[in-house]
């Protein structure tokens, strides 16, 4: 439900739809959106991006969309091009949240409304809205399914624990790690946790990049310098690109042969090779976030917009961007493990048997 309704050149008397004489020109034009994705080595942006295009597209707008391959200066490029070309609406998924500045400026100037995509833009006025999932719930439901898988695999307490947190320069990264530790800092204080590598800092355990091979080696070398004579229980990992580079750091030192055991290793987005992981009982969950209704929830802020009507948004509190706080639609992730992932992803229509098999 819509706790805050911003008006967007909304007249007084609240007329929901445009007509040549509101004097609004540009209402209901359907123009060129430009679409900005970080990179297409991670499924789900690859997913979103096809969504946001399909969608844009069903309701007769064109479509820019480009993908930076991580690199901040290709991101920085592609979105003053965008700006160059006029694009109508910006819809902006940042590698770096805080690099995109200067060439957001120049989009407030030339009057181009701003969107924010799933990673919030920091350090600027320049944007209007966002939207994206409730990120401090998914690093709760991280943590939360930790907690179930160490409980279900009879290890005895205390549970040796490591943690992995997302890129830095990503605001969500954080949000993720403190939601995780809202649940899990109770547990070390009590003891029923510990973190043989004492390494429980954002910034010690954040992976530049989102990066799978960043990821395997710090596990790699935690393994090395900290579990020599005892085994690692569970890992807290925000992402299932870093699960599946941990899964294989782990592998390489004898887990999940022998007897001895993988440890609860967490994830994010239902990618398909982790799903498979997941259903061949090696990553033990991950945290659905179907990008489709990502993409419906963007596309239906650019209509808003582009028509001149009140923008929904269901959150005006939670997103600080250091400037402003950004009027926001948070949608809500689902966690899923063994037990119920694969009815999920068939149910929302995310995968197929067949894609699962
Ligand atoms: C997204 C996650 C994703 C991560 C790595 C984050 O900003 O919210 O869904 O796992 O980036 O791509």
């Amino acid at each position: 439900a819509a706790v805050g309704l911003l008006a967007v050149g909304l007249s007084a008397c609240g007329r929901q739809t445009d007509d040549a004489s509101s004097g609004s020109k540009a209402a209901n034009v359907k123009g060129t959106i430009g679409v900005a994705m970080p990179t297409k080595t991670s499924e789900r942006w690859i997913k979103d991006g096809d969504y946001i295009k399909q969608q844009l597209e069903a309701a007769g707008y064109k479509v820019n969309l480009q993908y930076a391959n991580d690199d901040i200066p290709t991101q920085v490029t592609q979105v003053n091009d965008m700006v160059t070309k006029q694009n109508q609406v910006l819809v902006v998924a940042s590698i770096d949240g805080t690099a995109l500045k200067g060439a957001l400026k120049e989009a407030k100037d030339a009057g181009i409304p701003v969107i924010a995509y799933d990673r919030l833009l920091r350090d600027t006025d320049a944007v209007d809205y966002y939207t994206t999932f409730d990120n401090l719930k998914v690093g709760k439901l991280q943590a939360e399914s930790l907690l179930a898988g160490l409980e279900a695999s009879g290890a005895p307490k205390p549970w040796n624990v490591e943690l992995f947190a997302g890129s830095p320069d990503d605001n969500n990264a954080t949000f993720f790690f403190n939601g995780a530790m809202q649940v899990l800092q109770p547990k070390i204080d009590a003891g029923d946790i510990k973190i043989a590598s004492g390494e429980t800092n954002f910034k010690t355990v954040a992976t530049l990049r989102w990066d799978a091979a960043v990821a395997k080696k710090r596990m790699e070398n935690v393994l090395t310098k900290s579990y020599s004579k005892a085994d690692v229980n569970g890992v807290l990992s925000p992402y299932d690109g870093l699960s599946r580079g941990i899964i294989a750091a782990l592998k390489g030192s004898g887990y999940g042969s022998g007897g001895k055991k993988l440890p609860v290793v967490t994830g994010q987005d239902a990618e398909l090779e982790s799903v498979k992981s997941i259903l061949a009982g090696e990553q033990y969950s991950t945290v659905f976030k179907n990008t489709r209704d990502l993409a419906q929830a963007t596309v239906t802020m650019i209509t808003e917009i582009a028509g001149k009507k009140t923008v929904t948004v269901n959150d005006t509190e939670s997103y600080d961007n250091g400037v402003k706080k950004v009027p926001t639609q948070l949608l809500d992730p689902v966690a899923a493990d063994k037990s119920n992932v694969k009815d999920i992803l068939l149910k929302a229509k995310y995968y197929t048997e067949a894609d699962l098999k």
